[in-house]
């Protein structure tokens, strides 16, 4: 499955949620310290079909196998969406502006990368 990371964290850009053909992005229903304001990719819904990575103007988005160590737990986290259902909904597509080349290089940066 593909992995929201992270960088994802309050930018929530929905760009990748227009494009995936299964609506498998989920957002919480309440943010908190579990439940941080970030997109998830279920696992189980997630067919791997790859598009919604190159559609993240964050580039928050990895193949399971190609997730940084810095972005280790986010795998767990985004599973929370298939184990604790309860707790999100379906992601909504949300009008956005994409950040600028250096919001993303200092987005990153915070992570070390
Ligand atoms: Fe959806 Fe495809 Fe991205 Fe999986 S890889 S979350 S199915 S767009």
């Amino acid at each position: 499955a593909f992995v929201v990371t992270q960088l994802c964290k309050d930018c929530v850009d929905t760009a990748c949620v227009a494009v995936c053909p299964v609506d498998c992005f989920y957002q919480p229903k309440d943010i908190s310290a579990e439940t941080p304001n970030m997109l998830y990719i279920s696992p189980e819904e997630c067919i791997d079909c790859a598009v919604c990575e190159p559609e993240c103007p964050w580039e928050a988005i990895y193949p399971e196998e190609d997730v940084p160590d810095v972005f280790e737990d986010d795998i767990a986290l985004n599973e929370l969406s298939d184990t604790e259902r309860d707790l999100f909904e379906l992601a909504e597509v949300k009008d956005h502006t994409p950040p600028s080349a250096d919001e993303v290089a200092a987005n990153k940066a915070k992570y070390g990368l």
